[in-house]
């Protein structure tokens, strides 16, 4: 999951902090981490904490062991969330909290993290009032 553009923001969420990148030149900000800004090619960025707060896009439940790791989890639910730092920001993760026929799109959710049993963290979201 982690390579060399993303293993500062895993870092982060290991310590239970969701940060997004912001190009040091035009100050866009951007997800998922790359090393290069897609609005004006700027190389150089810095890490911001993210709101932590998005909207429901779309989702997915999976009833299918598609990795043994997940047998005991199915079905599980994974939501795209169109985060609230800014408009075209997308942001992957579990249903953390409810039931999957209880989303909508647009639905209020909030990040909350999952330490895993391998020593990763993850992001997940749970709707939020
Ligand atoms: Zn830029």
């Amino acid at each position: 999951m982690s390579d060399r553009d993303s293993a500062a923001w895993w870092d982060a969420v290991r310590r239970h902090e969701l940060t997004l990148q912001r190009c040091a030149a035009c100050r866009e900000v951007r997800f998922p981490p790359r090393a290069m800004c897609n609005r004006c090619g700027a190389e150089s960025a810095e890490w911001v904490p993210a709101l932590g707060t998005g909207r429901v896009y779309s989702w997915v439940v999976t009833h299918q062991v598609f990795a043994p790791a997940l047998a005991g989890r199915v079905p599980y639910t994974t939501l795209l969330v169109r985060l609230d730092d800014g408009p075209d920001l997308l942001m992957y993760g579990n249903l953390a909290e409810g039931a999957p026929a209880d989303l909508r799109p647009g639905l209020p959710v909030e990040a909350v993290f999952e330490d895993a049993e391998d020593g990763t963290t993850l992001i997940n979201w749970r709707p939020r009032p």
